[in-house]
């Protein structure tokens, strides 16, 4: 028995909007929720409810995406300055 937690349909988690509760059955298993994206997503009132689950999974790759940028810059930059003290002409000193 799983305790019922009351959300009301269109409250808001993060990214997610509550629709309705799923049925718990099938491939479709959990509640349904609409992402800020458009997505619908079905997923446990009690995930989201936590924060466990933010949103349709739209989310977390904003942030990896984020990273790998800061990451690709640094290296970017790096690898750009390495390259141009290696063609500086050191004779002038
Ligand atoms: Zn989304």
């Amino acid at each position: 028995m799983v305790a019922k937690i009351n959300v009301l349909p269109n409250e808001k988690f993060n990214r997610l909007t509550f629709i309705r509760y799923g049925e718990n059955k099938g491939k479709n298993r959990g509640d349904i929720f609409i992402c800020e994206c458009g997505k619908v997503i079905h997923t446990s009132v009690c995930d989201v409810r936590t924060g466990h689950t933010k949103s349709c999974g739209c989310f977390s790759v904003e942030i990896t995406k984020k990273i790998v940028n800061k990451a690709r810059m640094f290296w970017c930059f790096s690898y750009t300055r390495i390259h141009s003290l290696d063609k500086y002409d050191w004779s002038v000193f």
